[in-house]
């Protein structure tokens, strides 16, 4: 049965009495993402886990990197037999390779650097390669844990940060753009437990589900194990926003911006979500003028609201997308609420005339005739 080697992220070593805890949730995350796996143990600053088909933890927050190992007892004669294994299949004409050898338990008899040059001096004679520790073409790693030898040629990089769950409970409005997906993303990746907040403008959230709103939630399940999205209707607020008179009409981004965050906050005040996030950068587009950022913090009355990216320039955030795979279906055209707003919305919200609106749409009435019409869906494992 494959044996994989996962260490987890430095921040968590880092953690004085919370490590265990920490670990454990780690351990349960494994588990729930990889349910084919049969045991995952802490085994002096790393995990080792069993599974019997092939897995990739680059899934699971908290992971710094994971290697599929061969376990071997703890003896000099037992490492050179798998190293230089490995260095043959390996090995062709001209190529250098490196030894990097690492002894967490120091009760075996030789230390790091005896053992990589024993090994070392294995793989020359068996491969005819030469060393070369800068820059080698083939690595071969060897962790000594207690009673326990690991060996093994590639590490797979994880997706560090903390394993979700041992962060609080934070509730994202979630548009299905680049922005809101990588906010919850780099939410999540703190260890933060997260719910969605969707409004579409269908007359059911299925249709939502089935879109790219949808499918991007899928993707985002699978770091972010039982993610929940909350399905909320846009046509209640549309029906009234439209019919007020011109003067507001300027105004409908930054009060709806608003009542999106007043749901969301609702929402997370009966489940437990101890803060709201939206996917918004300062200045990226006209209606995420500070101004703005401020007038819906003043709706929550104090409920805190974060912005993630709000310090992030735009090509950073597809740079970050790209590379997660999310950006592709993220970038496609929705039809989305925004889109039937204001040509020009107000960059600079007058919180009286914004208030004066609000009044006149009765913004209670319109909240409990939306979150009536609530559906909840749930990703990933
Ligand atoms: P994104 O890429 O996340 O869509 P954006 O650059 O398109 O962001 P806006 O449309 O101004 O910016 O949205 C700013 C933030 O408001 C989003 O990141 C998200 O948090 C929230 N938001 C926007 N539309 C919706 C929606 N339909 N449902 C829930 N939240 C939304
Ligand atoms: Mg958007």
């Amino acid at each position: 049965m494959p044996t994989y080697l996962i260490h987890y992220s430095s921040e968590i070593g880092l953690k004085g009495n919370n490590r265990r805890d920490f670990i454990n949730q780690l351990r349960r995350n494994i588990r729930r993402q990889h349910p084919a796996v049969t045991s995952v143990e802490h085994l002096m600053g790393r995990l080792v886990a069993e599974s019997p088909q092939e897995e990739a933890f680059d899934d699971v927050f908290g992971v710094a990197w994971w290697a599929e190992a061969q376990a071997l007892p703890a003896d000099i004669a037992a490492i050179r037999e798998a190293a230089v294994a490995l260095g043959k299949a390996q090995a062709a004409e001209g190529k250098t390779f490196a030894i990097r050898a690492r002894r967490a338990d120091k009760r075996f008899p030789l230390n790091s650097q005896e053992i990589g040059r024993e090994i070392g001096a294995a793989v020359v004679e068996a491969t005819g390669m030469g060393v070369n520790l800068t820059a080698p073409d083939v690595e071969i790693f060897v962790e000594i844990a207690p009673g326990t030898a690991f060996v093994f040629s590639e590490r797979h990089p994880g997706p560090q940060g903390f394993p979700v769950g041992v962060s609080g409970k934070l509730f994202g409005l979630y548009s299905g753009g680049i922005d809101s997906v990588l906010a919850a993303y780099l939410m999540a990746r703190r260890g933060a437990r997260i719910t969605l907040v969707h409004f579409h403008v269908f007359p059911q959230a299925e249709e939502a589900h089935r879109q790219k709103v949808g499918q991007l939630a899928a993707m985002l399940g699978r770091y972010i194990p039982g993610l929940k999205v909350h399905y909320l209707p846009y046509r209640p607020y549309h029906a009234r926003a439209s019919s007020l008179p011109r003067k507001f009409q300027p105004y409908r981004v930054v009060t709806f911006r608003r009542f999106m965050a007043r749901a969301a906050a609702t929402l997370a005040q009966r489940e437990g979500g101890k803060a709201v996030f939206t996917g918004d950068s300062l200045g990226q587009v006209a209606s995420q003028t500070l101004e703005n950022m401020l007038a819906v913090n003043d709706a929550l009355a104090g409920f805190p609201i974060f912005r993630p990216l709000l310090a992030w320039d735009k090509q950073e955030i597809i740079t970050w997308g790209e590379r997660l795979g999310f950006y592709d279906l993220a970038k496609q055209p929705y039809k989305d609420g925004c889109a039937l707003m204001a040509k020009k919305p107000a960059t600079r919200a007058h919180l009286d005339r914004v208030q004066e609106m609000e009044a006149r749409l009765n913004i209670p009435a319109l909240l409990e005739e939306t979150l009536a019409r609530d559906e909840v869906m749930v990703y990933g494992p």
